[in-house]
């Protein structure tokens, strides 16, 4: 088996993952936001040679290039949970995995799967063919308020795990204190802004915020995403949705400040680059909690001073990986998602 990085090894964006074996295929074909050449470094004759392309889930550094992908040759079965082939462009040939199945044969092909904890859609793979056995985590997290199946007593000769945080020692309750902390301070003045992306983290984020004194502003995108959730509970527990429909829909009070959600991680779109202004404009703050595109309005922000960084995403670091190896028998391991490592 050759085992090629198409990128996200070493960088933040544009995962894709080529193996070369009895059968060729690739995991994930994302987008490098900002890059001068953000597409993934496939030569036309690989793509060409792959007969599937497996994604992880609908993130842009997964599938954002794969309108690219399929301009370039790419005319095999392509892989993913409903909500990621949803939001895939115009492609015939799809695949869209059963919820609570957990295996499929696509003719030579194995393939095991699993929830990974990141967001709606988002699952991990293990590919199995005559010649190769390769594990995906996907951006993976065990303790998100995602429903997650752990990736726990398998044997693969390589594992390529998300590693977002690096070496630096990630400790979910310490930052949703930092978090929190900030929260409580900018709304004894004023109103807080926190940019998200519409499917992953404002699950979390609204619920370890529901506690505060403070009015809830979801906007539409994110209302209609945690209105389907709440309808099928697979990927996010139902106390939990039910739990965030009571926080968004909590009737107003005048006299309290309000956290705004908005679907627009980077503020990029003119809806979320008004809210920043109008949220600044009145004394209030932006925090930033994932990563920052390079060239988005949301980095334009923090270079200028007004929008702060707590890092909080539903990602893994270098310390969670070791407690799911020696959970698992892997042969060889490559991180992704990660400049430092
Ligand atoms: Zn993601
Ligand atoms: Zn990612």
């Amino acid at each position: 088996m050759n085992f090629i990085v198409g990128g996200g090894v070493h960088e933040h964006g544009r995962n894709c993952f080529f193996v070369e074996a009895d059968i060729n295929y690739i995991v994930d074909c994302g987008i490098m936001r900002g890059a001068e050449e953000p597409y993934p470094r496939l030569t036309a004759e690989q793509i060409r040679s792959a007969q599937y392309v497996f994604l992880t889930h609908m993130h842009e550094d997964h599938i954002g290039a794969f309108g690219w992908l399929v301009n370039n040759g790419f005319r095999g079965l392509a892989v993913a949970s409903a909500e990621t082939i949803k939001a895939l462009p115009e492609y015939d040939r799809t695949l869209v995995l059963p919820q609570s199945f957990g295996r499929v044969n696509l003719g030579a092909v194995c393939v095991e799967y699993g929830r990974s904890g990141h967001c709606a859609g988002a699952l991990w793979y293990q590919i199995k063919t005559d010649s190769s056995n390769v594990l995906f985590s996907g951006d993976y997290c065990e303790n998100s308020l995602f429903n997650v199946d752990k990736i726990s007593g398998r044997e693969a000769e390589l594992a390529v795990l998300d590693c977002a945080f690096g070496n630096m020692p990630y400790v979910r309750v310490e930052q949703e204190g930092k978090i929190t902390k900030f929260a409580q301070e900018v709304l004894r003045k004023g109103s807080l802004l926190l940019p998200v992306p519409k499917n992953g983290r404002a699950a979390d984020l609204i619920c370890l915020l529901g506690d505060l004194k403070c009015n809830f502003f979801v906007d539409a995108k994110l209302r209609s995403f945690f209105a389907a959730q709440e309808k099928n509970n697979y990927w996010i527990p139902k106390a939990i949705s039910a739990k965030i429909e009571a926080l968004i829909y909590r009737p107003q009070n005048t006299e309290l400040p309000g956290t705004y959600f908005i679907a627009d991680a980077q503020l990029n779109t003119a809806a979320g680059a008004k809210a920043a202004r109008e949220i600044l404009g009145f004394g209030g703050k932006i925090l930033l909690t994932g990563h920052t595109d390079f060239g988005s309005e949301a980095e334009r922000l923090v270079s200028a001073g007004l929008a702060s960084e707590i890092a909080f995403s539903a990602h893994s670091c270098m310390n969670d990986d070791k407690l799911l190896i020696s959970r698992n028998n892997f042969g060889n391991v490559v991180y992704n998602h990660c400049k430092d490592i």
